[in-house]
């Protein structure tokens, strides 16, 4: 089978491997649809030292596909179940982990960070992070439900629920146009605000609510005319810049509520004024739990959140280099490895 590998300094490649044989516990899944996400363009930018330490070890961890073979006492998943697997796991065993958040596991790893993930023909993972996925829901909604739209689902729901109230989100790559369409399903009115012109087009594309241009429009003074002065009930910041997590806490109306999610920026400065005077809730949200990835599911089945539509590139495994090279110009939606109306690989 096929597999992609980091070589480091922005290059990947694509290599061939034995496929994967399931252990007690653990299902050999064929891929179908793998998301490649923000975070797969850190390990992309890395040295070569780093990439020469994983000793080949496969990226991707947005996995979604058909399970090819299990392995003995697998009771949750049969051959031919459609999955999307849970990206990060960990030990199993500790409150976290049971609650279904592995990813707060002291023990915690990933698919694609510190195991083989899901850029690959065939992925082994241990069947407990098995999602089933709806005949209804497709596989390119699978891998999107495997990390970008669970975390998209779980911020917005940290906001407290005032429908037809307005919803800012800052940062519209995958995950913050996910979060508008979250956001805009749940009854908000949504308004969406990047700098990149690429982005703000897409998004009015799609026609998810007002788009600010940031670096055309002061996005504060912007949600303040289009909200009649009264701020934003939500605000989700995606993005990940300093002066965008500040002007997250500036949007935000009375008893508001912010909620970061953008990684990047190592520090946060907020007007404590802002804070006080508005008496503002802030929340941090690290990607979601294994239980509201039922809740997305259940979600998406009953409210219109078309997903595929912020998909804007799909390549074929073997174009690997080709589809990491555009997702890094950062002029995409959601890009996808897809195996659809392939006969075998
Ligand atoms: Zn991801
Ligand atoms: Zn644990």
């Amino acid at each position: 089978m096929r597999g992609v590998v980091y070589l480091g300094e922005s290059e990947v490649e694509v290599r061939e491997f034995e496929r994967p044989e399931p252990g007690p516990g653990q299902v050999v899944v064929e891929m179908r649809a793998a998301g490649l996400c923000g975070s797969d363009l850190h390990k992309y930018h890395s040295s070569r030292e780093w990439a020469r330490e994983r000793k080949g070890m496969i990226s991707g961890h947005e996995p979604a596909g058909i399970v090819a073979e299990a392995g003995k006492g697998v009771a949750n998943v049969s051959e031919g179940d459609r999955v999307s697997v849970y990206h990060t796991v960990g030990c199993g065993h500790c409150a976290v982990c049971l609650s279904g958040t592995p990813v707060f596991c002291s023990d915690q790893g990933a698919f694609g960070r510190t195991r083989d993930g899901s850029h690959a023909d065939y992925m082994v993972t241990d069947a407990r992070y098995c999602m089933p996925l709806p005949d209804n829901v497709s596989f390119t909604v699978g891998t999107q439900l495997a990390c970008t739209a669970g975390t998209a689902f779980s911020a917005v729901n940290k906001v407290s629920k005032r429908h037809g109230d307005p919803l800012v989100v800052f940062g519209l790559g995958p995950v913050g146009l996910t979060t508008l369409l979250m956001g805009e399903a749940m009854g908000y009115r949504t308004l969406g605000v990047d700098v990149s012109p690429f982005r703000t087009d897409l998004a009015d594309r799609i026609g998810v609510g007002v788009v600010i241009n940031a670096d055309e429009n002061d996005p504060v003074q912007a949600v303040r005319d289009l909200t009649g002065g009264r701020g934003a009930a939500g605000v989700v910041e995606c993005s990940g810049s300093a002066i965008a997590r500040t002007q997250a806490a500036a949007v935000a109306g009375l008893h508001g509520t912010v909620v970061y999610v953008g990684a990047g920026a190592p520090s946060l400065e907020i007007d404590f004024v802002d804070i006080l005077r508005k008496e503002l809730t802030l929340r941090g949200n690290s990607v979601y739990s294994m239980g509201a990835y039922f809740d997305a599911v259940a979600f998406i089945q009953t409210h219109r959140v078309p997903l595929d539509e912020i998909v804007t590139h799909r390549f074929r495994l073997e174009h690997a280099r080709e589809a990491f090279a555009i997702f890094d110009r950062g002029e995409t939606g959601k890009v996808v490895f897809d195996w659809e109306d392939e006969q075998g690989p």
